[in-house]
């Protein structure tokens, strides 16, 4: 299987499961955007989870 996809930068056509284009550097969206979704979720949770853990700080300096 051998499946390709037009880089939209330079037109050149790249084997389906690379994220970046070899000829211009081109970083296709898919798989970088999803990294990074997950990672700022990743954040998020991480925050919730200290959140009671910051105010204890707070309320221990108060
Ligand atoms: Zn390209």
């Amino acid at each position: 299987m051998s499946a390709k996809r037009e880089c939209p930068s330079c037109a050149s056509e790249i084997p389906a499961d690379m994220d970046r284009c070899f000829i211009c550097g081109y970083e296709f969206a898919g798989k970088a955007g999803r990294r990074n979704w997950r990672l700022w979720v990743a954040l998020l949770l991480l925050l919730i989870f200290l959140l009671p853990f910051i105010r204890m700080l707070v309320r221990a300096l108060r």
